[in-house]
């Protein structure tokens, strides 16, 4: 059996190191690249604890994606660098599992086109955790039976983006679930700045930043004379794993844009 080949980019970040541990733990997988803006020319492997592995931390992930016969690049960087890491895969001829959050719709529609022109897969998910998944498809059919919803998401306080991705994808879900709108409510009399949350699709959301904090999220649904609350907890790294890895198997048989882990499992 041939083992897929991977590339990290982002491999010395908190999930990147997650992802080189999971990739190197399956046997139909191999790693082969990995890249971050830190820790050059160290081996990856004692980055994360696991020893020598034989794989330097490059810089230039055009370079690695051309020397290290990926089949596919897992991208966990940051919001600013995502789009040109996802179109130097492409160029590469590799396709792309990318887990970093703040893509706009804008630019996931370019990530399609690109994908279709150059006969690649990209998986895009803003949460690889199968709890989180399952929390979105659950709100999505809650959102028929109860219009009146609000987000409050919890992440560690050094995540760059507000909202989360999680948060964004789960009103979008709700927005296609309801079948009748929110009821209208006044104006809020805002005493501080911003103090309702921001408005997306007809759902409040709120961000929590705070150490302690990995990611989290509650969707509350109010109706007449009850609430109905679905939270989700990672409280480990490792939750986004299995998710990472179902993505990476299943991204060399993709063409086009595949957004949102829901549409790979049952
Ligand atoms: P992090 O610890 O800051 O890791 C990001 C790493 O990428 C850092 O080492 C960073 O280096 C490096 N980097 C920056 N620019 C790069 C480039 N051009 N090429 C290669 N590497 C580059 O962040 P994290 O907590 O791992 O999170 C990474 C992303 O994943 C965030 O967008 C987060 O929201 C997202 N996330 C997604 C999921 C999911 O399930 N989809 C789950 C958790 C987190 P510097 O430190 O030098 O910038």
């Amino acid at each position: 059996m041939d083992k897929i080949g991977v590339l990290v980019a982002g491999a010395c970040g908190r999930m990147g190191r997650e992802v080189v541990k999971a990739v190197v733990a399956q046997d139909d997988l191999q790693l082969v690249g990995a890249v971050d803006q830190v820790g050059a020319g160290e081996d990856i492997g004692q980055v994360c604890g696991l020893g020598e592995l034989g794989i330097a931390v490059e810089t230039d992930l055009a370079a690695a994606l051309r020397s290290s016969a990926a089949a596919v690049m897992v991208d966990f960087t940051t919001p600013l660098t995502v789009m040109d890491n996802i179109k130097a895969a492409l160029a590469a001829g590799v396709s792309a599992v990318v887990g970093t959050t703040g893509l706009t719709a804008e630019n996931l529609e370019e990530i399609e086109d690109l994908a279709v022109r150059t006969g690649k897969g990209v998986i895009v998910a803003p949460n690889f955790a199968l709890g989180a998944v399952l929390m979105m498809r659950f709100a999505q059919q809650a959102a028929k039976y109860f219009p009146d919803v609000e987000i409050i998401e919890l992440h560690h306080d050094r995540k760059i983006d507000a909202p989360s991705g999680t948060a964004l994808k789960t009103a979008e879900l709700i927005a296609a679930g309801r079948t009748s709108e929110p009821a209208s409510k006044p104006a809020p009399l805002e005493k501080i700045n911003s103090v309702r949350g921001g408005d997306y699709l007809g759902t409040k959301i709120h961000s929590v930043r705070l150490p302690g904090l990995i990611a989290h999220q509650e969707v509350i649904f109010g109706g007449q004379g009850q609430t109905l609350t679905i939270r989700h907890d990672s409280l480990d790294r490792t939750s986004f794993m299995p998710g990472v890895i179902l993505a990476v198997r299943k991204a060399p048989s993709v063409q086009g844009l595949i957004y949102g882990l829901d549409t790979l499992i049952d």
